[in-house]
Order: C-alpha cells, then sequence, then structure tokens
C-alpha cells in the first residue's frame, strides 16, 4: 500500500529573494518585526545541514505534518509469519530509523537551535532551519513528508521503524541527539533525509557517507564500511527509482559524497547516511521536490536501498 500524502499548496506570493549573505548583512541595521525573519534567515544552513544551504523562507507555511502512513495490513495467519519471513516480510526483527532533517518550528526557537553541541571533533550548532524553495516550501516540511512516506513503505516490509522526530516537539532534535536516537535503537540502518540549498543550476541528489573520525566521542571507524554500502545502494536505487542524475555539482559525478564534519555521522555507532534528495533553490530540482508523485519515487528509492543493504 502506498502512502499519499497530501500535494504542496500553492505557495503565498513569494517574498523578495533575499540570499543569505546579505540577509547577514542587513540583519544588524533592522530592527523592529523583520528582526526575527533576518535571524531566521541568518541561522540556516551553516550547522549540521548537511547541504550547501540557504535559509528558509518565513513564509514556508508548511509547519503541519502530514498524517501518518496507513497501518501495514496484516494477512494469513500468526503462524504464517515465519513462513514469510524471507519473503512479504523481509525486514522482519528489522530496526531503522529515520532522521528526518531540521524542524519546522527551529526557526522560532533561534537561541535553542544556535545552542553549540559537542560532535567529538568539535562544537558545532544544536540544529538549523534548513532551507526551502524560491517559493517557500520548507525543507522541514519535506523531509516530514518523504519520512513518511519511507516509513509506510519500510514497515510493508515488515521493518520496525523509528523517526528522530515527528513535529512533535518545540524545536530540534539537537544533531548529538539524533545520532543517538540511533544508537539507542540499535538500528541497522540510519538515514537522515534532507534537501540542498545550492546555487540555482546545481541539480541532482547525493548521498553524504560518514569519513572516518576518532577524536572525543566520535568514532566512526566501526560504521565507515557498513555506512558506505549503505550509501551506495541508496544511491543506486534512488537514481533508478525518481529517474534523476547524482549531483552535477559536488560527487564528481557519483551521488557519493564522504564527510567528516557532521555530528549527525560522527556520534553514530550504528550504518548511517545523509540524502540530499535536490536542490531546492533550483526551479527544475523545486518542481521535483514539492511533487508528492515525485517525493514517492524518492522515499521507495530510499526504502528499496535500505532493503538492498539489509538483505546483502
Ligand atoms: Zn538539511
Amino acid at each position: 500500500m502506498s502512502y499519499t500524502g497530501p500535494e504542496f499548496d500553492p505557495p503565498r506570493p513569494r517574498r523578495s529573494p533575499l540570499r543569505r549573505p546579505a540577509v547577514v548583512a542587513v540583519a544588524a541595521l533592522v530592527p523592529g518585526a523583520l528582526a526575527g525573519w533576518l535571524a531566521y534567515g541568518a541561522v540556516g544552513g551553516s550547522g549540521d545541514d548537511g547541504g550547501t544551504g540557504r535559509a528558509a523562507a518565513a513564509d514556508g507555511g508548511s509547519a503541519s505534518a502530514a498524517p501518518s502512513g496507513p497501518a501495514t495490513p496484516r494477512t494469513g495467519t500468526p503462524e504464517d509469519d515465519d513462513a514469510k519471513a524471507g519473503t512479504s516480510a523481509p525486514l522482519k526483527g528489522r530496526v531503522i530509523v529515520i532522521d528526518p532533517g531540521h524542524n519546522p518550528a527551529n526557526f522560532r526557537h533561534t537561541a535553542d537551535i544556535n545552542r553549540k553541541v559537542d560532535i567529538g571533533t568539535g562544537w558545532k550548532e544544536c540544529d538549523t532551519t534548513g532551507t526551502s524553495t524560491n517559493d517557500g516550501y520548507t525543507e522541514a516540511a519535506f523531509t516530514l513528508d518523504v519520512a513518511h512516506r519511507l516509513r509506510a513503505l519500510l514497515e510493508e516490509q515488515g521493518a520496525t521503524v523509528k523517526l528522530t522526530h515527528d513535529a512533535d516537539r518545540s524545536y530540534g532534535p539537537c544533531i548529538d541527539e539524533r545520532a543517538r536516537i540511533g544508537n539507542a535503537a540499535h538500528a541497522d540502518a540510519v538515514v537522515s533525509v534532507h534537501a540542498d540549498g545550492s546555487g540555482a543550476g546545481n541539480r541532482g541528489f547525493h548521498v553524504i557517507l560518514p569519513g572516518t573520525v576518532h577524536k572525543g566521542a566520535a568514532d566512526t571507524r566501526p560504521v565507515v564500511g557498513p555506512s558506505k554500502a549503505l550509501g551506495e545502494s541508496i544511491a543506486a536505487d534512488f537514481a533508478r527509482a525518481t529517474g534523476t542524475s547524482p549531483s552535477n555539482y559536488v560527487g564528481d559525478g557519483t551521488g557519493l559524497v564522504t564527510r567528516e564534519d557532521l555530528g549527525g555521522l560522527n556520534l553514530s555507532t550504528v550504518p548511517k547516511v545523509f540524502i540530499e534528495c535536490g536542490n531546492m533553490r533550483d526551479a527544475k530540482d523545486a518542481a521535483l521536490l514539492t511533487s508528492g508523485a515525485w517525493r514517492q519515487k524518492a522515499a521507495q528509492g530510499i526504502s528499496d536501498g535500505i532493503v538492498g543493504f539489509l538483505r546483502g
């Protein structure tokens, strides 16, 4: 059964396309009502975003989460379950954590999300607002929608699925907590879902793999290998399911990028990757990212990649 969530509502009139450097420069000069929005703009994309993002527009307005996917119908008698484990429920007994990047309410909690947390290799902001399309569809709304679709697909495969948040908290979680949630769940795989905020003309998806770090609380050495296998599997299936190409601006056409600066990866003790599903600031990519039908394909690709990784 496929999850069918709401389509993106037609955007409200767009704001002037302030870009982040200009926002930062102007923020100190403009008091009053605009200050909150400008502060919001200034915090986006500088932390554990994974991407090259600019901040979201304040009128993203998509703070409400999509409804949960439908319950998975069970068929057959209980005695069938074991026999079906290798067929209709290949992920039975497997735990998968989905980490929807950012939180739709982060922009109302700038002091909280700017608080630095220890990522082993250094200190980094708790969380960021994420980016948005030029028409104001926020990355945080996008990541939650894909997460819901992905959860439904994985549960159909028999997996136990946990989300790091479901827009059910005022901000965050912080990036260190996002990692700890996957660790505490002893997840077989964790996927952090994002969309990038790069320049127009930069297109395509990329999967971010943890680099080898061993400092403080960070020790990725045991998970670098399996995370790479997970990421390669997701990249291949994401390309096939969505029909989109790997990034034309990072990763040299492979759709794979290795980073050592993301707390959500550095602190993970289980296989984990990020995926930047596309570039929200490119009009052609944005047309895909705002399509419910395309997001379903994206979720299918990520799900297929996880299944392929876990089934070896
Ligand atoms: Zn992000």
